[in-house]
């Protein structure tokens, strides 16, 4: 509580505030993939002492909101609280500085605040998940399947989910990075105690500081690039000695490669597998699979038209899906 004490002065009695914590799909919270609940816990009891209404929602990339948040422990933590959780459907059109006509949940703009809480994850997409790829969870269910397609390639999507930031505008972001996730995240990573949270008023800025301080360059990770590009991040100050590392993505290329190398390197790339033995048959990752690439009953993924986004990958309740490597 003392460490968001700072931050009183953001709120105004009354003021009705979103919490929008990661509720990627439905894990406990020991899994490390969705916003721990006690962090959440403790944001709502600092907001409820500043006399704001808070409420929680997010809109999961897979499964029920019902069941994600239950099984996230928050649904506990809110019923505890009587705090009210609310699914983000419910879409109006707004544009964003570079994407037009982006659907977002009516129920981020009808809050008078927003509070962004970030899981610290790497994400096989845009190779870490920190604060300004949390917000992309307002734009809600399959909508966001389809911006995959529609952005296209991995800068692109970077930079819709930098807009969707700038519109969503959270107050306050707070990373939960005590159990966070390392290796092929954001769902099927390796757990890593990372023992860090971190807040900030702007979340360029903060994860770019996370970058810094997990020794990871941030033009590796597409939202920081984006932001960099774009001149979002401010010049800031770090409270805090805390430094770490971090295991990136298979998909993640940061090693310099020697000029001839280069064409040869380009055409090395991840594409998912489904592992037979782990699969299930449960069908989700066709049924998010924006190329509808995958067909699970022949256990087959069409590498024409895989984009890959990893979408497949991210929402594997089994983690049955692997990143192989392919030659282009
Ligand atoms: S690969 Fe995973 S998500 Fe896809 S059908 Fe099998 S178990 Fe389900
Ligand atoms: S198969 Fe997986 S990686 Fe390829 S487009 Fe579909 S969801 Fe994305």
């Amino acid at each position: 509580m003392p460490l968001l004490e700072k931050y009183s002065k953001l709120f105004q009695k009354g003021d009705i505030v979103l919490i929008k914590p990661n509720l990627l799909s439905a894990r406990k919270p020991d899994q490390g993939v969705t916003t721990h609940p006690a962090v959440v816990e403790t944001v709502l009891k600092f907001l409820i002492s500043l006399g704001t209404k808070p409420f929680v929602g997010d809109s999961p990339a897979a499964g029920v909101f019902q069941r994600v948040i239950s099984e996230s422990g928050i649904a506990d933590v809110c019923r505890k609280l009587g705090i009210p959780t609310v699914e983000l459907d419910d879409p109006i059109v707004v544009d964003g500085q570079v994407y037009k006509k982006i659907k977002i949940s009516s129920k981020v703009f009808e809050a008078d605040k927003v509070v962004n809480l970030a899981k610290l994850k790497t994400h096989s997409q845009m190779i870490l998940t920190l604060g300004v790829k949390n917000t992309f969870g307002c734009i809600p269910g399959l909508e966001k399947s389809g911006w995959h397609i529609r952005c296209g390639t991995n800068e692109n999507f970077a930079s819709l989910l930098v807009d969707v930031h700038l519109l969503v505008k959270p107050v306050l972001t707070i990373l939960d990075g005590v159990l966070g996730m390392e290796g092929n995240g954001p769902a099927n990573g390796k757990l890593k105690n990372f023992g860090v949270l971190a807040v900030c008023e702007n979340a360029f800025a903060l994860d770019h500081a996370i970058c810094e301080r997990l020794s990871v360059q941030p033009q590796v990770v597409f939202t920081v690039k984006e932001s960099l590009r774009r001149n979002l991040v401010p010049v800031y100050e770090i409270d805090g000695n805390w430094h770490s590392t971090i295991e990136l993505p298979v998909t993640a290329q940061t090693l310099p490669v020697a000029k001839p190398l280069k064409r040869l390197a380009r055409s090395i790339v991840r594409v998912p597998r489904i592992a037979k033995r782990r699969c299930v048959q449960c069908r989700i990752c066709e049924e998010r699979c924006p190329a509808q690439a995958i067909e699970v009953s022949e256990y087959r993924i069409d590498y024409d038209k895989c984009i890959r986004c990893y979408v497949c990958h991210e929402v594997c309740p089994q983690n049955a899906i692997d990143l192989i490597r392919r030659f282009l």
